[in-house]
């Protein structure tokens, strides 16, 4: 089986009460209804503006939030419902990376320590051999063996997002969700991370969700991207027609925004600027949740929603002017 992980129509509502008694509750729809797969060996991109629900998504993925509904099919296992205990041996198989690498390393412990913990919580090596496993992850992202006693202070932001890597890798992962890891780095550090986890994906066979708040950085990286808009995924095509032919005007407005190096190329669209922020997602707009940023809203759009449709061979948007007569 080609498929590594199937999500299908997964939902994340997170609910909380309030008033005195606790009586009042609001829900806000922060994943709602998101289906894709991942190929093994493949890189999924997954993009939007923050408070869409790709984190979300990464995060109930890995079962760090309890699934409102859908499921998430692992390698032929569907993981949604599984208790948090047999949730264990997939954290071997799935990993995490996260946009701060500082506040996800503990600052007390040497580097050394931080990259054992998996090594010792899943019992894959003691004494010498985990050492060794450890020395070799530090050389792997680019470090070396001295930093093991060092602590996280100590590095620069890219150094310890390639000490959040080596966390990631030393159980062996098979599947890297990466939450936005280069947007906290600086420009110029950022391909060097980007192209170290595709060497990584090469030589371990990895497969990455890689999550992105704009489209500039993941093209280089995603064999395929999702766009998120509002906890709903609005297109997703292969990494270069959506680049060369995006459909969804939410995917037309945020490529506009990415800055070409040559003014005056013939690809230069006009800029589309999107008024305002993404609405609330407790209480998103009736029928498209684009509609009220989108230029080309329609009467339809505010009374239906629109499906997810397969325009062309693999190349799926959800938006009413591709069925309505011209
Ligand atoms: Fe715009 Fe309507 Fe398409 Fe939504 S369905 S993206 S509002 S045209
Ligand atoms: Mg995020």
């Amino acid at each position: 089986n080609d498929v590594l992980l199937e999500v299908k129509n997964l939902k994340k509502h997170f609910i909380s009460r309030h008033g005195l008694m606790g009586q009042h509750t609001t829900t806000v729809q922060a994943v709602d209804g998101v289906s894709f797969k991942i190929l093994r060996g493949e890189t999924l991109g997954l993009v939007g503006e923050s408070g869409c629900g790709k984190s979300t998504t990464g995060r109930t993925i890995i079962r760090l939030y309890d699934v409102t509904s859908g499921e998430i099919i692992f390698d032929g296992v569907d993981i949604s419902r599984i208790k948090q205990r047999e949730m264990r041996q997939y954290r071997k198989k799935i990993q995490m990376i996260f946009q701060d690498p500082y506040a996800s390393l503990n600052s007390r412990m040497t580097v050394g320590d931080i990259i054992g913990e998996p090594i010792d919580i899943h019992n894959i090596a003691k004494g010498e051999e985990r050492q060794k496993i450890i020395w070799n992850l530090l050389e792997r992202v680019g470090l070396n063996k001295e930093h093991a006693n060092r602590y996280p202070h100590e590095f620069s932001g890219g150094q310890r997002q390639r000490i959040g890597i080596a966390r990631a890798l030393a159980v062996s992962p098979k599947f890297i969700i990466c939450d936005e890891p280069i947007s906290a780095l600086d420009v110029s550090i950022q391909a060097q991370v980007v192209n170290m986890l595709q060497d990584l994906q090469n030589e371990l066979g990895l497969t990455y969700l890689f999550i992105a708040h704009d489209l500039s950085m993941v093209k280089h990286i995603s064999d395929r991207i999702g766009v998120m808009y509002l906890g709903k995924l609005v297109e997703l095509a292969n990494a270069d027609e959506l680049y060369d032919s995006p459909n969804h005007p939410y995917t037309q407005a945020l490529l506009s925004a990415i800055p070409v190096p040559d003014p005056d190329a013939t690809k230069q669209g006009q800029r589309i600027v999107l008024e305002g922020d993404v609405p609330s997602p407790i209480n998103p707009p009736s029928g498209c949740h684009f509609r009220t940023r989108c230029r080309y809203a329609m009467d339809i759009c505010k009374e239906v929603e629109p499906e997810f449709l397969e325009i062309s061979p693999n190349h799926f948007s959800a938006c009413h002017l591709n069925t309505i007569e011209k």
